[in-house]
């Protein structure tokens, strides 16, 4: 029986002041262990890991570095993010894919430095609007993992989250419906047990694309969806405490 996981990625937003009451109120949020974690902007981790210490919730990071030190301008490793007590790392969000063209070889170059640190990489996969009415949605996403598990290897994944976020998605208000994220997630998982039948059978998928509180509950009734990675809505306390418990419940 796979866990649910629920996921905040807070992308580039909040203040000191708006990140110190977010953490007041994620504090009185009853999570379990390994179930819920918060991905702020690499500057307010800090603060995250101290305001969450009596908290269940685990902190990750949005993004890390390929290498591992040296002299690489502005960028963080995975051996830096262990340091802060980070546990998990996003890797592959599409915004970094589109806007910062990460390529399949770098972010398998950065699920490795992150899984070598022995943190946890949530791989993003997810097809655009086109692809989706062009009916090539399936082979898409199944082409993304299987290019990036060619590079990392299929048993890399038993320590690995995997994060279904359809680009038409996210921060839209237009979510997947539950039957077209589970068809997808099925899929996936259908794709690594041609390659290992026990990694495919652990491996928590996330569902990610405009998750909220009255979407949530459904979502996660579905077989193959072990949770969610949220973005806008894991900003506002009530809605992020919904979908937590809305997992806890399913
Ligand atoms: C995300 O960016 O990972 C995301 C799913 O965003 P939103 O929930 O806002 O669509």
């Amino acid at each position: 029986m796979r866990r649910k996981l629920v996921v905040g990625n807070w992308k580039m937003n909040g203040s000191v002041e708006s990140v110190d009451a977010l953490l007041s109120g994620l504090k009185t949020i009853d999570a379990d262990a390994d179930s819920v974690a918060v991905c702020p902007p690499f500057v307010f981790i800090p603060s995250a890991q101290s305001g969450l210490s009596s908290s269940a919730i685990s902190v990750g990071a949005q993004n890390v570095s390929e290498y591992s030190e040296g002299a690489y301008t502005g960028e963080v490793s995975a051996g830096m993010l262990k340091q802060l007590g980070c546990q998990y790392v996003i890797v592959g969000h599409s915004e970094r894919r589109e806007q910062w063209s990460e390529s399949d070889a770098q972010l398998a170059a950065k699920y490795i430095a992150t899984q070598a640190q022995g943190l946890t990489p949530i791989l993003c996969l997810g097809e655009s609007l086109e692809q989706r009415e062009a009916g090539n949605a399936l082979s898409f996403i199944e082409a993304q993992l299987r290019s990036v598990v060619e590079l990392v290897g299929v048993g890399s994944l038993s320590s690995a989250v995997v994060a279904y976020e359809p680009i038409w998605a996210i921060g839209t208000g237009k979510t997947a419906s539950p039957a077209q994220a589970q068809e997808v997630h099925a899929h996936l998982r259908d794709v690594l047990a041609s390659l290992n039948e026990d990694v495919a059978s652990k491996v928590q998928i996330l569902y990610g694309g405009s998750v909220n509180a009255g979407n949530a509950a459904e979502l996660f009734s579905q077989q193959d969806i072990d949770g969610a990675l949220v973005g806008g809505a894991s900003l506002k306390i009530d809605d992020f405490a919904s979908i937590v418990a809305a997992a806890k419940t399913a």
